[in-house]
């Protein structure tokens, strides 16, 4: 599907460009395109973030976290295309990792095997498990950088080890919600589409 006949992306990349020299909302350095990708994923679009102090606030490895968002953007295609734009835009081969973000040498090593000391709560099929829900919540259509932006507020106003159910009708949530959840340390407990829960993080 050509960029310009799919709303998701056209979306996505209104957001990259409305957040395009706002900076750093911690440190003030420069964002680029990819580190304001990187903050709407993780449902800080309005407070774009460059990739250091992300990583620092969700207490990940910066390169851990960049290699994560990286590989979650191959499975998505609004993403995926407005990443290869803001490749393009900043003078990087379309799918090549950029410079901005990966170093000379990391490139010619290959990235980093990731996740291995990582425990990541597999999503259950026995819903019996689940227990309470302390929220629940019906997304309806939302998608993208809006669903996580909207859940985030949700799980921060939760007391921690509380859980919500969420409803995400759109397909993309699918993969979405799960890469969300493990980047953020907040548990999914199980996922059965168009429903999810998730657990607060302690
Ligand atoms: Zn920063
Ligand atoms: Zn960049």
């Amino acid at each position: 599907m050509n960029a310009t006949d799919d709303p998701s992306s056209a979306q996505l990349q209104a957001k990259v460009d409305a957040a395009r020299s706002r900076g750093c909302s911690v440190c003030n350095a420069d964002t680029c395109g990819h580190e304001i990708l990187f903050s709407i994923a993780m449902g800080l679009g309005h407070q774009p973030q460059c990739v250091s102090c992300l990583a620092r606030g969700m207490g990940r490895p910066r390169r851990q976290l960049r290699d994560h968002l990286r590989d979650h953007f191959r499975h998505r295609d609004c993403y995926g295309e407005v990443w290869r734009r803001e490749n393009e835009r900043e003078g990087f081969a379309g799918d090549s990792l950029p410079q901005c973000l990966w170093s000379a040498a990391e490139m010619s090593h290959g990235v980093d095997p990731h996740c291995a000391s990582e425990t990541i709560t597999e999503p259950s099929d026995e819903l019996a498990v689940i227990g309470q829900v302390a929220d629940v919540w019906d997304a309806g259509e939302m998608a993208c950088g809006d669903l996580v932006l909207a859940l985030r507020t949700r799980m921060n106003a939760l007391p921690p080890g509380a859980r919500l159910k969420l409803t995400a009708r759109d397909q993309g949530a699918v993969e979405d919600i799960p890469a969300w959840s493990r980047m953020t340390g907040h548990a999914l407990l199980a996922q059965r589409h168009p429903h999810y829960w998730i657990q607060r993080k302690e």
